[in-house]
């Protein structure tokens, strides 16, 4: 069968919701087998319908008991919901594996939910890539809600929250620093704020201190709730629930929704408009053996990889496009 095909029955198999095909298909995309392009211009080309919620904070916050906590109170609601955590700290950590396997247990045996870990594997840029394309999948598959969970350390995931409509940020007080450790990219992502473990001294404290550099944000626009929860006994669940669906209704009464969505596809565009650049000009100048070339300058002291890169950008891109005008 050719890749094309292959791609087709798979994306048949996932449209008609067998949850086998959907594992494969991320699968595919994942290690960027031959089918993948085709799957995901099926993917991609199914407008996205899914709600998709991001959340973040450090490790140990709670936020696996609340995602868990969360399935639940959609699928109370007949809502069916995919699940993305996203470990962009290390690819040798083995976190995401072992993510998998605590979080199989609440909801193993329900249809309706689907978890799926993306490890790094050591390209940040490619885990920004894979988060939307796995999210184009799950919605292809048609699952009504999407969560997307990431450690909160520093520049990734906040890539990674572009992808959400609403992002999530937990803290958690007795780990640390608390507002302090939080990096302040993250702080400006967040669209509700939750203080998990509430039932631990601290959370308190940890609430005015998120109030009070909330407080200092520009005024106007959507200003973001404080939620407190006990994550583990479910409590205040709801509430953090009500906040994220404010935010949705916020989002749609200021027709804003698409314009947060046009910034996630500019990062996918960008990630691969990158990678075809990088193809492009390593083929052709490997073609006429310039590359072989260059990496003898570079080894010799002749030029530069700045001035390299440049080079072949305006002999292989530039080039290019004026031929084609
Ligand atoms: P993650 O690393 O952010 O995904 O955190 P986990 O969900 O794995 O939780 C870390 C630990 O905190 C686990 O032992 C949980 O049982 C515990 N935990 C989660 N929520 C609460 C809570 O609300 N209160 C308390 N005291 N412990 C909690």
């Amino acid at each position: 069968m050719t890749p094309e095909a292959r791609a087709d029955r798979l994306c048949e198999g996932i449209v008609r919701g067998n949850r086998s095909d959907l594992a494969r298909g991320i699968s595919v995309v994942e290690n960027g087998e031959d089918e993948a392009g085709y799957l995901l211009q099926h993917a991609y080309r199914s407008r996205l319908t899914a709600s998709v919620t991001g959340l973040t904070g450090a490790p140990g916050v709670g936020k696996s008991t609340m995602v868990d906590g969360l399935v639940s109170l959609f699928r109370q609601a007949g809502l069916t919901v995919g699940v993305i955590a996203v470990d962009p700290s290390s690819p040798f950590t083995g976190g995401a594996i072992l993510g998998d396997r605590v979080r199989m247990r609440s909801h193993t045996v329900d249809t309706g939910v689907f978890y799926r870990s993306l490890a790094s594997r050591g390209h940040l840029g490619g885990v920004s890539r894979h988060t939307g394309d796995v999210i184009a999948l799950m919605n292809l598959y048609g699952f009504s809600e999407i969560i997307v969970e990431t450690v909160g350390t520093g520049q990734s995931e906040v890539d990674i929250m572009r992808y959400a409509d609403t992002v999530v940020v937990t803290l958690a007080p007795g780990l640390g620093d608390d507002v302090q450790a939080i990096k302040a990219g993250i702080l400006e992502i967040g669209d509700v704020f939750c203080i998990n473990k509430a039932d631990l001294p601290g959370a308190d404290k940890a609430r005015r201190e998120i109030e009070m550099m909330l407080h200092l944000r520009e005024p106007g626009g959507w200003s973001p709730p404080v939620v407190e929860t006990v994550a583990a006994g479910g409590q205040g669940l709801k509430d953090l629930l009500l906040a994220i669906e404010s935010h949705r209704q916020y989002l749609s009464s200021v027709n804003l929704r698409d314009e947060r969505r046009k910034g996630a596809y500019m990062a996918v565009l960008e990630e691969y408009l990158r990678g075809e650049t990088v193809e492009t000009v390593l083929r052709d100048s490997r073609l006429d053996g310039t590359l072989e070339k260059i990496l003898h300058d570079l080894a010799s002291g002749i030029t530069d990889p700045r001035t390299a890169a440049r080079f072949l950008v305006d002999k292989y891109v530039k080039e290019s496009q004026m031929s084609s005008s």
